[in-house]
Order: structure tokens, then C-alpha cells, then sequence
């Protein structure tokens, strides 16, 4: 249970929902900022304004996925008031404060430094990419159905790098019968991919490797399908990036050779908010109850 913690949720999407019915359901009392608009109550969430809250019993502030922007902006679906937070609210809040965001940007680090407080990127662990890349392939899968006019069974499927995403993607298309073959650059990736029962190569094929693909999955966010490698592509070729922005794909190249190049963030959000949503609160939830049970030290 997380009763007596006092916790700020700013801002967010449908998938923050998820967070708030879980957290109060566990007695905690949230302060609610960017809700206005939900007609939706929670027993134990106040709705309030930003400068409504009272920072300095804050235990924690939970962020939306994005964070913030790079001037502090908190995106918020469910209002059209603007939030920021500031160095000035931050400062407020008790020293074991601790904010939790999805992923961070450069002003969100400089926010925590210049303020001393704790930051936990959900995004970086382990555990909630390995769930998130559950929705992630669902929503590729629907993606690449959309926009060819081949099954996926039988078709010619190059998947690049063999991480969190990746693995989930190769290992699923595999089993709805594509051709799959995974490149990597890691020794040890490659490896893997050999015991998954998959065809790797390494990236440094990837132009020999683009000739015979009817769809290419890239998972690197750094630019890796580059002009050479989609010029050697066949013109009917599928290319869907999932990398964050801006990822891995010369979409400027692509367009000019008439090669479909889609980018495609967020997937988990879009498929399957309710879901994606739980993923998160359900590591909140955990990571919570070491704040309130030590208050500092957490692990990230
Ligand atoms: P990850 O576990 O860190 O895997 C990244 C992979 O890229 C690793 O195999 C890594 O190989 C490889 N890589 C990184 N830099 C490279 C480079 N310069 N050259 C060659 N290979 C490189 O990340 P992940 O959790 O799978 O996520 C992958 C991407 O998908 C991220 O950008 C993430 O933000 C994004 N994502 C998108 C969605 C969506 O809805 N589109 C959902 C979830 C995640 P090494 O181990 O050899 O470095």
C-alpha cells in the first residue's frame, strides 16, 4: 500500500490513467495536474492546478513518457492549460523527492542537477522496454499488414539490432512464418541470433544484405539505413523504424527513390494505451514503495 505518500501527476495521456486508478487504489493521494478537461473522477486524485500544489509535501512527481519539452513543458491531452515545471517549483519539494518520467531530455537533467532531487527514467530499465516492446510489436505487425500487400508469412524480413525491441520483433515475426534475419554488430548478439533459430549478419552486410527484403524493421537509433543500403533495397520494399526520433532511416533518400520509409514512435500508446499504461504503473507502483518505505535510494 502507498498510503500517507504524497504524489504529483503531472500531465500525461490515456496511459497515465492507468498510473492514477493504480496509485489511488493503493491509498495514495495524488495531486492531479492537467486532468481539467477528464470528465473521469478518481477517490483519493484532486484535480488541481499547477500552482495550486502543495510542493513541499511532495514525495514524488510522476511525469508523462516524454518528460517535458526542452523549455519544461509538460504535455497535458487532458487539458489546454499550459504546465511547466520549473527550477522554482522543484526547489519547494522535501530533498527525497523523487520524479519519475519515461524518457529525459537535457532540460530535465539540468532541472534534477541544479536542484539536487532524484530523477528515474522507467524507460531505461530493463524490465518496462522488455514489457513495452510487447505493444510495440503488436503495433508494427499492424503497421507492416497496413501497408503492403504481401503476408508476413513467407516474406523477407531484416530486422536490425538485437536488443530489447528487436528480440521481440524478430522472435514474433519468425513465428507468423517471415523469413527472418537479424543484423547486429555484437559477437554475442549475433549468437543469439544463430540459437533463436534466425539468420544473422552482421551490420557491416546490411548493403549486400537489403537486396532480397520485402521489409526491413530497424531498432537502432542511429542512422544505419543509409542511401547505399536503400538503394540496393527492391522498390517494393517496406521500411519501418521504430528507433526514437529521429531514427535510423535516410527518410529524404528513401522518398526520393519511391522506397516507403515509415517512422513509427510511440506504438505502445497508439495499439494499446490501457496496457501500455499498466505496464508503467505497475513498476511505479514498486519503485513508490521504496520511496516511501526508505525514502532515498533507489534503484534505477
Ligand atoms: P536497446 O535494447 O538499447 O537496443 C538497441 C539496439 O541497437 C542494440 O542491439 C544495439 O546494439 C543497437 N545499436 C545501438 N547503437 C548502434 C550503432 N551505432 N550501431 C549499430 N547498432 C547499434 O533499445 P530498445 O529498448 O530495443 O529500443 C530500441 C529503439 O526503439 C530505441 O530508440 C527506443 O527508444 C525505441 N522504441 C520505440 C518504440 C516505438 O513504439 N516505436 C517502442 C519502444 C522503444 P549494441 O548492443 O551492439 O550497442
Amino acid at each position: 500500500m502507498l498510503t500517507g505518500l504524497n504524489i504529483a501527476v503531472i500531465g500525461g495521456d490515456a496511459r497515465q490513467l492507468e498510473v492514477i486508478r493504480k496509485l489511488t487504489e493503493l491509498d495514495a493521494k495524488l495531486s492531479l495536474v492537467g486532468f481539467d478537461q477528464l470528465d473521469h473522477g478518481f477517490t483519493g486524485a484532486t484535480k488541481v492546478n499547477i500552482d495550486e500544489v502543495q510542493f513541499e509535501e511532495v514525495d514524488s512527481i510522476i511525469l508523462p513518457i516524454p518528460g517535458t519539452d526542452q523549455e519544461g513543458t509538460v504535455d497535458t491531452v487532458f487539458s489546454n492549460i499550459e504546465v511547466k515545471l520549473t527550477e522554482d517549483l522543484l526547489m519547494r519539494t522535501p530533498d527525497h523527492c523523487v520524479i519519475f518520467s519515461g524518457i529525459t531530455n537535457d532540460y530535465l537533467n539540468n532541472l534534477v542537477q541544479n536542484t539536487n532531487r532524484k530523477l528515474i527514467q522507467l524507460f531505461n530499465r530493463d524490465d518496462v522496454a522488455i514489457y513495452n516492446s510487447i505493444p510495440t510489436v503488436e503495433g508494427t505487425i499492424m503497421m507492416v499488414i497496413q501497408h503492403t500487400d504481401i503476408t508476413i508469412h513467407g516474406s523477407n524480413v531484416a530486422v536490425l539490432g538485437l536488443g530489447r525491441v528487436g528480440m521481440s520483433v524478430a522472435r514474433t515475426f519468425a513465428s507468423l512464418g517471415a523469413k527472418v534475419k537479424v543484423g547486429a554488430r555484437d559477437s554475442a548478439h549475433l549468437a543469439r541470433i544463430t540459437e533463436m533459430g534466425l539468420t544473422p549478419f552482421h551490420l557491416s552486410e546490411l548493403e549486400q544484405e537489403s537486396k532480397d527484403v520485402d521489409v526491413c524493421i530497424n531498432t537502432i537509433p542511429h542512422l544505419i539505413v543509409t542511401s547505399k543500403v536503400i538503394s540496393n533495397m527492391p522498390a517494393h520494399t517496406l521500411i519501418v523504424d521504430l528507433a526514437s526520433k529521429p531514427g535510423g532511416t535516410d527518410f529524404r533518400y528513401a522518398e526520393k527513390r519511391g522506397i516507403k520509409a515509415l517512422l513509427a514512435p510511440g506504438l505502445p500508446g497508439i495499439v494499446a494505451p490501457k496496457t501500455a499504461g499498466q505496464i508503467v504503473a505497475n513498476v511505479l507502483t514498486q519503485l513508490l514503495e521504496e520511496v516511501k518505505n526508505e525514502g532515498k535510494g533507489l534503484s534505477s
